[in-house]
């Protein structure tokens, strides 16, 4: 539903961190929060008054869209005193904060594919705002034994004709690291010769310890400052996170086109806040004294408790208020049977065991370290260090246990492909002949398959997909002189060609192209299959979930959105019902009963199954598997709830539910033993779903109108958008709609409501219950 830029984006970690801290000590549990990134300390008292002077003053209106002359003088003034620097009014915006002159800054510099070096670990921001705009973050790591600063070779290799921008965070935001004028000039004299801008964001150049000499960059030539813009504001050098006053400084164009992005988005930043910020900038500066001089004693309290901790390191930072220890001895030990494999896992577990929130290192784009930040309270910070060492030293070698390696192949092409059906019989043999030629000899598997009574033979040079060709059917005879019914290619590694499959019905031949997932694979094969079958055998196959009882078997049939599965599983869980098939059942008829068979010997299923029937997790544990992922960076499911708590950074090494195109091969006799499935039913009761809040649940349909809707693929009420691709129900592979043989369908169905009962089911109310109720005619 959200656009494609939520969905790529993710919430800022330390605010939600925060939050679930915060969400933990509302249900009284006593957590010591080291994840913020704000002063402890109150507003100075000169600041407030000033912004309650200005309300007093009704100075409550907008402002002029780039900040009040006055404040602007005033950063004019403290980039004079504190840096050397020289601008004019112009040259200078306020903004809703520096997070806000950050992003309008971007906007104004980058454009569509446009670099941005980043040199990790960096502020979590940064790459999401370069991401926000189509530019692309080129991430940079830093060493920590470099002090977690940029190299000057490091920099040149990052460069390349695409660069626009460096974004150098100094001091860092989570490392500390600050750079000294000889390290900056190092990394200016690469800039000088590249036609390219630096990003400076000076947020916390007032916090700097043990008489550390502070340079800004821009302050390196006039030349550097007419590539340099600054940012900074009063967040954190004057405890005023939460008024939202950040500025930028730099290049007049600069400056006037973030001027108008911002006459668009915020407009002027808070009238009241700019008021108290200029008390912040122009007034007495004691008090940002007094702060710097608290965290020293506080940074170096933690380096000191941290330092008693074996198996940690921690760099000695020279700014800001974070100490970034180095956690990674610790991965791979456990407490309490918790294995900790990464940051995001230690994080878990200092929240859950210690009570301790800090920040993961890898959302700051190094997996090995946490952040913990010291702006909080002494006591606090001795609590929390008290906590962290002591669940540190809980942690013990992990048991030898086995671990479970998982059977998944994870293929290059994840999606259905195009089906291009109708293929002339000149394009059939040509397509064959280049397929023969890159088959060869070594490398290519045939196998021939037994799909409900029709023989298609595999010929692939992919071993994954005769494997699992192989696990989802039926053996056929395999002599070579044998004459299967259809032959399926599927050759990958073609040059020059996208991934696609044909078909040719006269000669009963497919065709998949650089392809490697199992997925097309089948849908093709079952294609054909029912191509073949509903002239050769006479058989026609139901698009549905079918469940068998007592010999007789529903259909659950509807399109996507129709909670099928879930209604499927539901009934499911009742043991009178057996499993009959999964997606698909061919149908003949026999003595008067629609004889409805499962051809799969295995069932292909999405792994995310699991959602509705958490212990087939254990059965999927040893079956086969296709693109399970492993990796938290390749999870689809935005909506998960687990969030930080997400079992692949506890110990698992695989999610089932991270993916809606991992599949699973199920041998179905696994779910409730051989009793538990039925190959073979007689097809009673057929539900053709639609989901709504006011249709009744249950109603009965007329043969025609049953046959209406069978053909349409849509039923009543259910949204088109529903039914993208609408296809009849009963044949979701439909190679050939020739209007004969739709009406071969058409008789066919006419058939079978001569021996089924049709329904339409409204699964936005009824239940499996319901389902229940109307087979036994309540
Ligand atoms: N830059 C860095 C490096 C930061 O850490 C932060 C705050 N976490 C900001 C910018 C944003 O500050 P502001 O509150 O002014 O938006």
């Amino acid at each position: 539903m959200t656009s494609d830029t939520v969905n790529k984006i993710g919430t800022s970690p330390t605010l939600k961190i925060s939050a679930k801290a915060k969400a933990m000590k509302a249900e009284g549990i006593d957590v010591i929060d080291l994840s913020v990134g704000e002063p402890d300390f109150a507003t100075p008292d000169n600041v407030k008054a000033a912004g309650i002077k200005a309300i007093e003053q009704n100075f409550t209106k907008y402002t002029e869209n780039e900040g009040i002359p006055a404040l602007k003088k005033a950063v004019v003034q403290r980039l004079k005193e504190d840096c050397g620097l020289t601008y004019a009014p112009n040259e200078v915006i306020v903004s809703s904060g520096a997070k806000s002159s950050l992003f309008h800054l971007i906007m104004a510099l980058v454009n569509e594919g446009d670099e941005v070096i980043i040199p990790a670990p960096y502020w979590v921001t940064y790459p999401e705002a370069v991401n926000l705009v189509k530019g692309k973050p080129v991430i940079f790591p830093t060493k920590e034994e470099n002090g977690f600063l940029l190299q000057p070779d490091e920099l040149k290799s990052a460069i390349s004709p695409a660069t626009k921008a460096i974004i150098l965070n100094n001091p860092s935001n989570p490392t500390g690291a600050t750079y000294n004028r000889k390290q900056l000039e190092a990394l200016a004299e690469i800039i000088r010769g590249e036609d390219m801008f630096v990003i400076s964001d000076e947020i916390y150049a007032k916090l700097i310890y043990d008489d550390f000499k502070y340079v800004s960059f821009a302050a390196l030539g006039d030349d550097i400052k007419k590539k340099t813009v600054l940012i900074n504001g009063v967040s954190k050098s004057y405890s005023m996170t939460g008024w939202r006053i950040g500025y930028a400084a730099g290049p007049v164009d600069i400056i006037s086109g973030m001027g108008k992005i911002q006459s668009h988005t915020t407009s002027n930043a808070c009238s009241i806040s700019q008021k108290a910020s200029l008390e912040a900038l122009a007034g007495p500066q004691h008090e940002v004294s007094r702060m710097t001089a608290e965290f020293q004693r506080r940074r170096n309290y933690a380096l000191q408790r941290l330092q008693t901790v074996p198996g940690l390191s921690c760099f000695k930072p020279q700014g800001a208020f974070y100490v970034f220890p180095n956690v990674s001895s610790f991965y791979g030990k456990e407490c309490g049977g918790m294995r900790l494999r990464n940051s995001y896992g230690m994080a878990y577990y200092l929240l859950k065991e210690a009570r301790v929130a800090i920040v993961p290192g890898d959302a700051f784009g190094d997996d090995n370290y946490i952040r913990l930040s010291y702006a909080t309270s002494m006591a606090n910070l001795e609590k929390g260090l008290d906590r962290i060492v002591q669940a540190l030293k809980e942690l013990k070698p992990a048991k030898k246990t086995k671990t479970l390696v998982l059977s998944n192949a994870v293929t290059r092409v994840r999606k259905s492909v195009p089906v291009e059906a109708g293929l002339s019989l000149k394009m059939r043999d040509a397509l064959v002949a280049e397929m023969d030629g890159h088959l060869g000899f070594a490398n290519s598997f045939e196998w021939n398959a037994n799909i409900n009574g029709v023989v298609i033979q595999l010929r692939t040079n992919v071993a994954h997909l005769n494997d699992f060709w192989m696990e989802n059917w039926y053996p056929a005879q395999l002599e070579s002189e044998f004459k299967p019914h259809g032959i399926l290619y599927a050759v990958d590694g073609i040059p020059g060609r996208e991934p696609r499959a044909f078909t040719n019905a006269e000669t009963h031949t497919g065709v998949l192209v650089n392809t490697d997932n199992y997925g097309p694979t089948r849908s093709l094969a079952l294609g054909m299959v029912m191509d073949i079958s509903e002239t050769m055998l006479g058989t026609q196959a139901v698009r549905g979930m079918s469940a068998e009882i007592h010999g007789e078997a529903l259909a659950l049939v509807g399109p996507p959105g129709t909670k099928k599965t879930e209604l499927f599983f539901e009934l499911l869980k009742d043991r009178q019902f057996r499993l009959h098939s999964s997606e698909l059942a061919f149908i003949r008829y026999s003595a008067g009963a629609a004889v409805a068979d499962c051809p799969e010997r295995k069932l292909f299923l999405p792994t995310n199954t699991v959602d509705l029937m958490p212990s087939l997790a254990g059965l999927f544990d040893n079956s086969k598997c296709e693109n399970v992922v492993g990796h938290k960076e390749n999870c689809q499911d935005t909506a998960c709830q687990r969030q930080e708590d997400c079992r692949l950074d506890r110990g698992s090494s695989y999610c089932y539910k991270a993916s809606k195109e991992a599949h699973v091969l199920l041998d179905p006799n696994w779910l409730s033993g051989p009793a538990g499935f039925a190959r073979r039913a007689n097809l009673r009761w057929v539900f053709l779903l639609r989901s709504d809040s006011v249709s009744p649940a249950v109603v009965k349909l007329e043969p025609e109108e049953a046959l209406r809707i069978m053909a349409s693929g849509e039923t009543p009420g259910t949204a088109r958008s529903l039914t993208s691709k609408s296809q009849p129900f009963f044949n979701p592979h439909l190679l050939s709609t020739a209007p004969d043989r739709l009406e071969l369908h058409k008789n066919f169905f006419r058939k079978l409501l001569q021996s089924a009962t049709f329904y339409l089911f409204n699964s936005g109310v009824g239940t499996a219950e319901d389902l229940k109720k109307t087979i036994r005619g309540k």
